[in-house]
């Protein structure tokens, strides 16, 4: 088979940068993503995510979330003979690119607009195309999945931000939301939204992982969950394995198609690996198993990224 290009929907290497631990551009310096490795990987477009710590949170996390960006727009510019920012639909079609690895900039949680619409256009304007609604705590907008006893659904913030996020061209990320914030959410929204990072909770009982239900509802809006790499959300206890990824693909691809699949891999936001998936430049392998398990190289292709780049040219402006 030939090995397919990879579009992964969600790294939080972006803070390793800014705290200047690592330049994010060779395998020497550890961790689980730089651009040596990504490209030795296959990885053709990366979700660049400003993840914003709990401890930033509520008051100063609009400035947290504004001095990733930054870092993330300078990390672009040193870059800029190895990388692109993907900010249009038309800038899709140069994935994959021969040199460069795109990159997509989005926020981890609603709060870098604290409870202030006009926020999202500056965001946008500062190039962020994804936004995950919530972390796990509540926010203006909704309540993440550690208030998920609350059973609440989005506020008329968070309802007012759906609409504003369709209106710029903004992917809607729901990874981390309540179970009723989701349903709301697939109600509201008129373009298909993704869950960038999450597992099948049908194979692991964790509050974070979606049901199927929630997956059958996902792909049905044309919609992509990526497979989340955490041990923790792919298995009940002890290590995870490849194949416990695989295994979470399959079940996805049984209960919500083949084209609501992608992969959503958290390197550098993830404390430990499943074996076999250690960093970003070991992709190719897990293609394999994908074969194995009897995907064809089409089926494959789309996992690997083509599913994230529908949901993208449909969103994007
Ligand atoms: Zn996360």
């Amino acid at each position: 088979m030939r090995e397919p290009w990879v579009v992964d929907g969600h790294c939080d290497s972006l803070y390793e940068f800014l705290a200047q631990k690592r330049s994010l551009t060779q395998a020497h310096e550890g961790g689980h993503w730089d651009l040596e490795r990504a490209r030795h990987g296959g990885v053709a477009l990366q979700f660049m995510a400003a993840f914003i710590e709990s401890e930033y949170k509520p008051h100063r996390a609009m400035q947290r979330g504004l001095e990733l960006l930054e870092a993330a727009q300078r990390f672009v510019q040193i870059n800029k003979d190895r990388v692109f920012l993907i900010k249009e639909q038309k800038d899709l079609a140069q994935i994959p690119h021969a040199h460069k690895i795109a990159l997509l900039l989005a926020v981890e949680g609603g709060e870098i607009i604290g409870e202030s619409l006009f926020m999202l256009p500056i965001i946008y304007a500062l190039g962020v195309r994804s936004l995950t609604l919530t972390w796990n705590q509540r926010n203006a907008l909704a309540d993440g999945v550690g208030e998920h006893l609350t059973g609440s659904k989005l506020t008329r913030f968070g309802q007012a931000v759906i609409k504003e996020m369709n209106a710029l061209g903004m992917l809607i990320d729901v990874s981390h939301l309540n179970e009723a914030g989701f349903w709301h959410v697939l109600e509201l929204s008129s373009q298909p939204i993704v869950a960038s990072h999450s597992c099948a909770r049908k194979l692991c009982p964790h509050v974070r992982n979606l049901s199927d239900e929630q997956l059958r509802a996902l792909g049905r809006a044309g919609g992509v969950v990526g497979v989340y790499f955490y041990p923790r959300f792919l298995v009940d206890n002890g290590p995870a394995t490849r194949q416990d990824v695989v295994k979470h693909i399959i079940h996805m691809a049984e209960v919500a198609g083949v084209e609501a699949v992608g992969l959503g891999s958290d390197f550098d936001g993830i404390d430990n690996t499943p074996a076999g998936l250690e960093d970003c430049s070991r992709y190719p392998l897990l293609a394999q198993d994908l074969s194995h398990a009897g995907f064809t190289d089409e089926e494959i292709g789309k996992i690997f990224g083509k599913n994230f780049i529908r949901v993208l040219s449909t969103v994007l402006k």
